[in-house]
């Protein structure tokens, strides 16, 4: 039983990492970004309205992820861990799962934070093929990342649970740090 949650800027591999150890320890992947571009391919009303934000390298209203969340962790494949990934993205977002896990008298084993230098993640970034990977979305997200996102990281350092990693190795020798830290 695992319960883990990725932290680090947009192209630091997150989402690589995230569906290793979901196959590992056998546990959900849950990508809100995978959730809102699945709900925009198929036009829902919530992929209508998170479009707009994603198009520009803006983070998706609170209001339209948080709902998401609850309920995706409220599915009953949840309860035997997860991976989070893209989520929390703000202290609003780190403040709602808190109080959302306490609920479920859950609690998160670590925040694994990927650290890669700015020029590496806007290379990986500019050789993927996703709509919202052009040069100004991608500085964008940089940008919403330092401002919203990067705090994240000092609450959970709060709570004694951030294990920070070196992002900047091969996918395999990522993999495996996480591995062991994980297993720690
Ligand atoms: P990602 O795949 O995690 O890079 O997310 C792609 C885009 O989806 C982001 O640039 C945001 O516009 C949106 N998004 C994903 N997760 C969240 C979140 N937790 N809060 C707000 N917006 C999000």
């Amino acid at each position: 039983m695992k319960r883990l949650i990725f932290l680090g800027p947009p192209g630091a591999g997150k989402g690589t990492q995230a569906k290793a150890l979901s196959s590992t320890y056998q546990i959900p992947h849950i990508s809100t970004g995978e959730i809102l571009r699945r709900a925009t391919t198929a036009q829902t009303l919530l992929g209508q309205k998170a479009k707009v934000y994603m198009d520009k390298g803006e983070l998706v209203p609170d209001e339209l992820i948080l709902d998401l969340i609850k309920e995706r962790l409220a599915q009953p494949d949840s309860k035997k861990g997860w991976v989070l990934d893209g989520f929390p993205r703000n202290l609003a977002q780190a403040s709602f799962l808190e109080q959302l896990l306490a609920n479920l008298n859950q609690s998160p084993d670590f925040a694994l934070n990927l650290i890669v230098p700015d020029e590496v993640v806007i290379t990986r970034m500019l050789e993927r093929d996703r709509e919202d990977d052009n040069e100004d979305t991608i500085r964008r997200r940089l940008q919403v990342y330092r401002d919203d996102t990067a705090p994240v990281i000092s609450f959970y350092q709060e709570r004694g649970i951030l294990k920070s990693i070196d992002g900047n190795q091969s996918m395999e020798a990522v993999t495996s740090s996480l591995q062991t830290l994980v297993e720690s």
